[in-house]
């Protein structure tokens, strides 16, 4: 595999997800169907996977993902793979989490347990053709599988989190001996709860998922809610960066960042500049006004420069395609006026 450097400053990279290929969608539908072979949705999926990747090596980003081609959604994907849920498929099992995005509620009626690798096969097969890209590994994190779920056996959410933390640290584990080393794990409920005690019940959770990856990145992804709310409580996480959104709050996350010295922790910052709510194309302007407003108190070797949340929720792979590539030629444009030579 040849070696890719990943820029110093300002690396670009993506939440995860992207929109669905028309392959995947199809490869999806037979298989909830009985009509299709293992063979044959293999083969649907990896064709999306590649074309995922390829499109985001198109674009330039830095630090690429699989595409989650292959999750019908974060929370049933994760939950259908372990011990202890089950998740049904009538009418009523479906519910609505925000905007119009719906999913299956799971319920959870056992001891959750890890089974076996659910994302491994998906991140070596996107590894296999990144052109040296480091791939990120992507996990739902135990705090929202818990939040999105039923609990009809545990009675205590503390008690469940934990459990999901330990079976998504053996996913993890499996990720990282594999060598990823580019480790996210996604949060987006925990900031439509931010307080003490679930800020706490999440850290802890976080530092069994983690535990033993020092060498790694440990990267969090929190959006939708009052993230605000979270800081400073979160700053002590054992974590290296917090991947978070900025244009969906028209930037007033950026003076709470400020305040609590976010510089001053020592975190990286994954810093969202594209809309995921909005088919519009940001301009290259935006984009690097964005930047520099980060700049003010943020090095820029702890900057990485990303989309707000997942792409795949924009629905539309031009549009997601156009979003990266302006937001790279914007980031690269960032780099040379700081005086760092491509
Ligand atoms: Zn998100």
């Amino acid at each position: 595999m040849s070696e890719y450097k990943v820029p110093k400053v300002l690396p670009t990279t993506v939440v995860g997800s992207y929109p669905k290929f028309p392959i995947a969608k199809k490869a999806l539908k037979l298989k909830e169907k009985g009509q299709i072979s293992d063979e044959e949705f293999e083969k649907m999926i990896k064709e999306a996977i590649r074309m995922a990747v390829e499109d985001q090596i198109k674009a330039g980003v830095d630090i690429i993902s699989d595409g989650e081609q292959r999750r019908e959604d974060m929370e049933v994907y994760f939950a259908e793979r372990m011990d202890g849920f089950v998740v049904g498929n009538k009418p009523e099992d479906w519910v609505r989490i925000f905007d119009n995005v719906h999913y299956r509620k799971p319920i959870v009626v056992g001891k959750i347990a890890w089974k076996e690798p659910m994302t491994l096969t998906d991140w070596k097969y996107a590894t296999e053709f990144s052109q040296g890209r480091p791939v990120k590994a992507i996990i739902t994190g135990p705090y929202t599988m818990a939040d999105w779920a039923f609990d009809d056996y545990y009675g205590d959410k503390k008690q469940l989190i934990i459990d999901l933390a330990k079976a998504l640290h053996k996913e993890l584990k499996v990720l990282y001996e594999a060598g990823a080393r580019y480790l996210q794990v996604d949060e987006p409920a925990l900031s439509t709860h931010p307080y003490k005690e679930d800020i706490e019940i999440a850290k802890e959770a976080l530092a069994i998922v983690f535990q033993g990856m020092s060498d790694a990145k440990k990267i969090v992804h929190i959006c939708h809610g009052r993230v605000e709310k979270l800081f400073p409580d979160i700053l002590d996480y054992p974590v290296d960066q917090f991947d978070l959104e900025f244009v969906n709050n028209n930037f007033e996350l950026l003076p709470v960042l400020k305040e609590y010295d976010y510089a001053g922790s020592g975190k990286e910052l994954g810093y969202g500049v594209i809309d995921i709510h909005s088919k519009k194309v940001e301009s290259k302007e935006f984009i690097k006004d964005a930047i520099h407003k980060v700049l003010e108190f943020m090095p820029p070797e702890k900057v990485y420069v990303k989309p707000d949340c997942g792409l795949k929720i924009l629905g539309d792979r031009d549009i997601a395609f156009q979003k990266m590539k302006v937001m790279v030629e914007a980031t690269k444009e960032v780099r040379k006026e700081l005086g760092y030579e491509e």
